[in-house]
């Protein structure tokens, strides 16, 4: 078993991006600008931004929190989102989610610049990555790619299993990995709660993604010896700790890294590199890539 380390292989993402952005102060040039909108006060959205908010204070990126209290109207929402639509100083926008059940959050998405959406959630992004054209691509995906491509985890030929199917995580690193690429060029699976033997397919599995949202889910008898495990899932345990939780995956890691090859720890594994790529896409937005 080894580590794959998304804490350091992230840190070295974020310092990459703050020597391109101080470049860019350096000319004089304004800095990179990511606006986020927050609804609400779910406590994890309010994490989520927050981390957002200080990973692009690290970098040089210049970051504007718009924040509405949870009975806002969609309709304002929208009126927001056009004014950063056109704000020329504004680069990237993400509206975190989820979004109170009186906002429908397609269209709010849908509302967005596509050419401001670092999120990568639009459908026109969405279609893009589909084609195989230039697009802002998902986060989380692309956060995965990219700890592929840098731990130097080969995919080409390799069958990959992805357990989940959400538009954010399942889907897109399914369609990501089988395109033709690298990393890319893998014969995927992509699994859900309605597939039959899930057991048997994963054991087949070369590169096991799990993404379903179910703690240790992933037992060693699931796991090929050797294989690589990307562990998605994200849960907050209660324990008896000072803290009064511990931060767990999808996978039971104690007894799948004992038979595994390179896995990615939770935390400190996919969730670090979720954040270094929404950065990559805001700088790319900046630089008008698209
Ligand atoms: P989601 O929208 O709840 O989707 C879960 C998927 O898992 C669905 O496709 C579901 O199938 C499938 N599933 C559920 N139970 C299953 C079972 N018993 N067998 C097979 N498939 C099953 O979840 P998500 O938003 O993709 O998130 C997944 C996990 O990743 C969560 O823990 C979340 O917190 C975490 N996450 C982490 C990051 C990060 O940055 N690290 C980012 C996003 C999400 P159906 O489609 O049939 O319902």
């Amino acid at each position: 078993m080894k580590l794959i380390d998304g804490k350091t292989i992230s840190e070295k993402i974020k310092e990459e991006i703050k020597t391109e952005v101080a470049a860019i102060i350096d000319r004089d040039e304004r800095a990179p600008h990511l606006a986020a909108i927050l609804v609400g006060d779910d406590p994890a959205s309010q994490t989520y931004v927050a981390s957002k908010e200080k990973a692009c204070k690290s970098t040089g990126i210049t970051s504007s929190l718009y924040k509405f209290e949870e009975k806002v109207s969609e309709k304002e929402l929208l009126s927001v989102i056009d004014f950063i639509n056109n704000d020329n100083d504004i680069d990237g926008l993400i509206v975190q989610q989820p979004l109170p059940p009186h906002i429908n959050s397609d269209r709010v998405v849908a509302s967005i610049n596509p050419l401001k959406d670092v999120d990568g959630f639009h459908p026109v992004n969405l279609g893009k990555m589909m084609l195989g054209l230039p697009s802002f691509l998902p986060a989380t995906p692309m956060g995965i790619l990219e700890l592929l491509r840098r731990s130097k985890i080969d995919t080409e030929g390799k069958h990959i299993v992805v357990l989940g199917r959400s538009n954010i995580v399942g889907t897109p690193v399914a369609l990501m990995l089988s395109r033709k690429g690298n990393p890319g060029n893998a014969t995927v699976t992509l699994c859900h709660s309605k597939t039959d033997n899930l057991n048997d397919l994963c054991i087949q599995a070369d590169i096991l993604i799990a993404a379903i949202g179910k703690p240790g889910f992933v037992k060693a008898s699931m796991v090929k010896p050797g294989a690589v495990i990307i562990d998605v899932g994200i849960h907050r345990i209660e324990d008896k700790s000072e803290k009064g939780y511990h931060i767990t995956g999808d996978v039971e890691f104690k007894e799948v890294s004992k038979i595994c090859g390179p896995i990615t720890p939770v935390p400190g594994g996919v969730g670090a590199m979720t954040i270094a790529a929404l950065l990559m896409n805001t700088l790319k937005a900046y630089r008008k890539e698209l």
